[in-house]
């Protein structure tokens, strides 16, 4: 399998030179952290009073933890290090967990960012002659226009649809030839949904790839979404935080995401001790922005839960893998005592036949215990079957979650396209549990 590269020098450096790299940068994002006034208050007083205090790569560990509530403390200007006539852009974060937070960007940092949008995409084997169809939310979100900065100056077609409107989407794809699409795997699904309902065939698109970032999905769903549509589907990971997408982005051989380390210093930590857990463990992801302006961000905690992986990628490229975000330490649901986290339920819907595109999880307080009710909708050949055949679904589901969480959950199947879409990151959980 061809491996591309967009910057071939850069994605393969040696792992020596990529630290030297690191802390080279690391001490010049402290000299810019230093003209914020947030740090400026902050780092003095834990003895990062200068870029001289980073000696070596272990002395990371001695600068505080920046969190989600530290940057909406600092808005809006208490993170920005330059003077606000070099900004060109800001952009937020979708708010899933709450007030959502600004990053700044200069236009080098534009620049740098779409560089590394294109690194990304390119890795997957698009090329110039590829028609790329976002089908982000264009706006503050970056997920619109992250990669389609990337896609234009890489010189594919771009059609900037953005999310939503199915049908306009499905006229576009037909009569522009898309052969590569960006969305919310949650969308995607929907998607197919409406073009099995509209009578498309697969035959009058020239879909190859999808790009699938902004949400939490199982490796079923990846896989489910590729036979639907016949397509290889990468995952995407970003956030705001950290630009947007282009952060760590999967390449043809699809084991994994490469984090371009010379943009970002990523480590993984326990949330709990907040120590560094051993390589290859799964954690909590922590960023360093290396070569950002307008806004450093040190030791930022995601809350992304993850883990590297430790082997090399087959692609050549030296800048490690992320496998799989299993979901934000948020997301964990306390079930009667019991962690779950919905990606595990999402997993077992997925590899399934006969179940269709979406899915929602229900947690009730029924006299003092908690109820999970798993609705999923069904493909539109199971629904229009035999009775039993559905009573065997609920049956099967019913224990495979069991054996997964612990927990006797209640089924409701329903019919394709009826459960509630939505057009950024799904929803998955209501939780009508009363609060104490
Ligand atoms: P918010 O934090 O308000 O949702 P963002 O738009 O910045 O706003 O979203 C970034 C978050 O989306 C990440 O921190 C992560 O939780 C989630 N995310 C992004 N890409 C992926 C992916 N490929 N897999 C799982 N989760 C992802
Ligand atoms: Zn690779």
């Amino acid at each position: 399998m061809d491996a591309p590269f967009w910057n071939k020098p850069v994605e393969t450096l040696s792992r020596a030179d990529l630290a030297a790299h690191q802390l080279a940068h690391l001490r010049s994002t402290i000299v810019q952290a230093l003209k914020t006034p947030f740090y400026r208050e902050r780092l003095p007083k834990t003895g990062i009073g200068d870029p001289g205090a980073i000696a070596s790569p272990g002395d990371l560990r001695r600068i505080p933890f920046t969190t989600k509530d530290d940057l909406r403390r600092a808005y809006p200007n208490g993170l920005l290090a330059v003077d606000p006539e070099a900004v060109v852009r800001i952009h937020t974060s979708s708010g899933t967990t709450g007030t959502p937070t600004v990053i700044h960007h200069t236009a080098a940092d534009i620049d740098c960012w779409a560089d590394l949008a294109i690194r990304s995409i390119v890795a997957t084997g698009v090329t110039r002659r590829d028609v790329f169809q976002n089908m982000m939310t264009y706006g503050l979100f970056t997920g619109g226009l992250g990669l389609h900065y990337a896609a234009e100056r890489f010189g594919m077609m771009v059609i900037p649809a953005g999310s939503g409107n199915t049908k306009r989407q499905i006229k576009l794809m037909k009569d522009f030839g898309t052969t590569v699409v960006h969305s919310v795997p949650s969308y995607l699904l929907h998607f197919n949904t409406v073009l099995e309902q509209e009578g498309v065939r697969r035959a009058d698109l020239r879909l190859s790839k999808a790009f699938l970032g902004a949400e939490p999905h199982s490796e079923n769903t990846r896989r489910k979404i590729e036979e639907l549509l016949h397509i290889d589907g990468y995952n995407s990971y970003g956030l705001s935080e950290m630009n947007g997408p282009g952060v760590a982005f999967e390449c043809v051989h699809k084991t994994g995401m490469h984090v371009w380390e010379d943009a970002y210093l990523v480590e993984v930590i326990d949330p709990e001790t907040l120590e560094p857990v051993i390589d290859g463990e799964e954690g909590e992801l922590v960023f360093t922005t290396l070569r950002r302006q307008a806004t450093p961000l040190l030791r930022y905690r995601t809350r992304d839960l993850a883990r590297f992986i430790p082997e090399p990628c087959a692609c050549g490229r030296t800048h490690r893998r992320l496998d799989r975000i299993k979901g934000r330490t948020d997301d964990m649901l306390i079930i009667n005592g019991v962690n779950v986290y919905p990606s595990q339920i999402e997993t077992i819907l997925m590899r399934t036949a006969g179940i269709g595109a979406n899915y929602l999880i229900v947690l009730e307080k029924q006299d003092s215990l908690d109820k999970v009710i798993v609705k999923t909708e069904v493909t539109a050949e199971r629904f229009a079957g035999e009775f039993h055949a559905l009573e065997e679904l609920k049956c099967s589901l019913r224990s495979q979650i069991k054996t997964e969480i612990l927990i006797n959950p209640a089924i409701e199947l329903h019919e394709p396209g009826t459960l509630p879409v939505s057009e950024g990151k799904a929803k998955r959980v209501v939780d009508q549990r009363p609060e104490f």
